[in-house]
Parts: C-alpha cells; structure tokens; sequence
C-alpha cells in the first residue's frame, strides 16, 4: 500500500509541475492550466499524508486527508468550469464543506458511525466528478473535434473513480470491509483502486492536455482572424477567401463579386463624438452589415471604416442589388450610441471578376476605383467599376 501511495503521489506531483509548467508557457487559459495544477499538487499531498500515516500509524490525518482529496475533485472540475466557459453554483462550496466538517465530526463520534461517514464522503467526492463529466459532455457536443480515443481517456477515469467509491460505499454496507474507510490500513481493495487510479492518470492527463492545447490553439486561430472591435472576419481571412474564389473562376469560370465599403465622414463622427462614440458606429455598422450578407457571402473589416463583401457566384445586376439595398439600409439605419442615436452613410465600389483579371489584385483596384468615384459624386451611392482599372 505504502508503495503505491508514494508513486502515486510522485506521479500526481509530476502532473502538477507538468500543468503549472503549461501555465506559466500559455498565457491564454492560464487559469484553467493553474487550476489543474493545484488539484494534483492537492492529490499528491493527499496521497503523502496517507503514505506517512501507513507509516506513523500514531498520526490521525483523516481530515486533511478527506480535504486534500476532495480539493483535488473539486479544483479539476473548477478548471473544467472555466475551461468550458460554465459556471458551478457557489452552494457547490458550502455543501462539500458541510459534508466534510460532518464526516469529521462522525469520524470523532466513533467507529459505529463509519457507514454514515462513507456515505457522505461519497456524495461529496462523486459530486465535482459527475459535474466534470456533465461539462464534458456539453463542451462535447459543442465541439465535435476530440476523437473517441481521447473522450474514452477522459471519461473512464471519471466513471471508475466513481464506480471505485460506489463500489466501497457497498461493501462498507454490506459489512464486508468495515475497516476500508482508513486508507492506512490498506485493505486490498484500496491497494486495487490505488494501481487502477495511478494507471488512469497518465491517459486522463495526456487528454487533458491535448484537448487543452488543442482549444488553445484554435482560440488562437480564431483570434488571428476576426477582428477584436466588430468580431468580423478581418483581412486576413478576406484576402484568403478572396484567392480561394480567384481560384475557382479561373478553374471554372464561376464570377465573383467584390463590394468595397467606406463610411461617409467618419473622422467627423470621432472629432464630435469622440473615439469611443466612433468604435459604437462602427460595430453598429458591422452589425447591419452582418444582417445584409447572405450565407455564402464573406464580411471583413479590412481597417478603419472600411469593409468588404465577398459575394460568389454572383453577376454585375445581382452584385449592384445587394449593393445598393446595403447603402440604403446603412443610411436609414439609427445606430444607437452613448451619444444618442446616429446617422451614417457609406459609398460602395462595386467589381465582378472579368476574364482579364489575372490575380485578385486587379479586381480589388477596380472597386476600389468605383469606390473613390462614388465619393467623388457625392457620397451615399453605389458605383459599378468599369472593366479596366
Ligand atoms: P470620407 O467620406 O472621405 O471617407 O471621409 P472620412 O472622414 O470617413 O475619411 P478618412 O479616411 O479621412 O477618416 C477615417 C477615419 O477613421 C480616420 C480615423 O481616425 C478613423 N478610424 C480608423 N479606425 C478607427 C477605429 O478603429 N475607431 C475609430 N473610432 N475611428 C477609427
Ligand atoms: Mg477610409
Ligand atoms: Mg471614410
């Protein structure tokens, strides 16, 4: 028993190290990595004190013991909650500790209390456990991504763990093993549960981490591509979208339209309202816009107060449709910010992708072109480009 308490706690000690490790290197989801870290680092205190009390069996750590362990539940399930973006109630916190004063106070009352204390302690150990699982299965559905191996890897330590305390909550009904709740002792089927647990660990672990570092990376991605003040797509994802499309009119000869954006005198909106009135009209805009894009269409924000539509599969007629249904909408649009409720017009530059097009680049001067000559004439109108730039 007390070899399989010491290399558990090794182990768990190795874990906490590995995610404090993981959050110091990963700035985002710090929390969730810090969190982890301290449930194993509670773990392999947890397994220590029971590793010293097999020893100096004069010690009683029952209490710390039970703390330690439930700690180590409750602080995975906390990292899942922010790593699920989910939240447990706070009661949560007052009934695992009630339980645990409860068990103390029976452990004190004597040994003929000792079904009692092991119901409670698997309540409020199974409790974090379940809900961990409850996260997973939400995030999961969620998700779709994480292959079945690695759910597998997750899910089964939680289930065995819980089936373990199940199963002692049993016997210790049954009479079988009065004694199993003194971990010191070390019945066989704690030494059992230990080796099962410690086995499960490295895989639970390796999952954690990957489904960690997986989530990071597309939370990265993500934010490499949308744009922080509207949440559109930003240039990036339009220039890639855009040679995609370049790519399949020249395979297929299927036309594209661009629709180029320029709100009218916005550097007015920020010199009377201020910066903070003017990023309000901007995400106003951007909202719109959203609403005026069909689905298969591409929406960026390409800088400033400039915007642009990818619309596939589309001719000149249907392009200056949505154009100008997209300039009246704007224009008749109240955007409400802490100002009040404002105005604001836009010119559009509407291009179709033309067989003399050789790269994305022509296409993206002509709107532009048709862009500046609608300013020209006036704001608040839509001009179509001409066929050369
Ligand atoms: P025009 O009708 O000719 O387009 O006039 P305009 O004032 O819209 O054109 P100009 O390009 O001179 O001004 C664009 C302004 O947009 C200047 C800049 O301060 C402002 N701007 C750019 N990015 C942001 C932003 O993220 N937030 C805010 N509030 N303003 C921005
Ligand atoms: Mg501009
Ligand atoms: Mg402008």
């Amino acid at each position: 028993m007390n070899i399989a308490m010491a290399s558990l706690s090794a182990q768990l000690a190795i874990y906490a190290l590995a995610w404090l490790l993981m959050g110091l290197t990963f700035q985002l989801r710090r929390k969730v990595a810090i969190l982890w870290s301290a449930a194993w680092f509670s773990g392999a205190v947890c397994a220590l004190l029971v590793f010293v009390s097999g020893t100096f069996s004069a010690f009683s750590l029952d209490l710390a013991v039970n703390t330690l362990a439930i700690c180590c539940f409750l602080l995975i399930q906390q990292g899942m909650d922010v790593f699920t973006r989910q939240r447990s109630p706070r009661w949560v916190f007052v009934f695992v500790l009630t339980g645990l004063l409860l068990i103390e106070g029976l452990r004190q009352a004597g040994p003929a209390w000792i079904l009692w204390q092991v119901a409670l302690f698997t309540l409020i150990a199974c409790y974090p456990l379940a809900a961990t699982l409850a996260r997973m299965a939400v995030w999961l559905r969620h998700e779709r991504k994480s292959s079945f191996g690695m759910v597998a890897l997750i899910v089964s330590p939680l289930v065995v763990t819980m089936a373990l305390f199940l199963v002692r909550l049993l016997l210790v009904v049954r009479g079988t093993t009065p004694d199993t709740v003194q971990f010191s002792q070390g019945s066989d089927f704690d030494v059992i549960a230990t080796m099962l647990f410690l086995l499960m660990l490295g895989g639970f672990n390796f999952s954690l981490a990957t489904i960690f570092l997986g989530g990071t990376i597309e939370r990265l991605r993500t934010m490499s591509e949308t744009d922080q003040l509207t949440g559109l797509n930003n240039r990036r994802v339009m220039m890639r979208r855009l040679e995609e499309e370049h790519a399949r009119f020249l395979r297929s000869g299927h036309r594209y339209g661009l629709i180029s954006l320029d709100l009218d005198h916005f550097k007015q909106v920020n010199d009377t309202y201020g910066h903070g009135v003017g990023d309000q009209v901007l995400r106003a805009v951007a909202d719109v816009l959203k609403r005026c894009q069909r689905n298969t269409d591409t929406l960026a924000r390409m800088g400033g107060e400039e915007f642009m539509l990818l619309a596939p599969l589309t001719e000149e007629a249907g392009a200056m449709i949505q154009a100008q249904r997209i300039c009246r909408v704007v224009g008749e649009t109240d955007l409400h910010t802490d100002a009040g409720s404002l105005r604001i017009t836009t010119s559009i530059g509407v291009a179709i992708v033309l067989a003399t097009d050789t790269s994305v680049k022509t296409v993206m001067t002509r709107s532009d072109a048709a862009l500046y000559r609608a300013k020209v004439a006036g704001r608040n109108r839509v001009e179509l480009a001409h066929s050369a730039p």
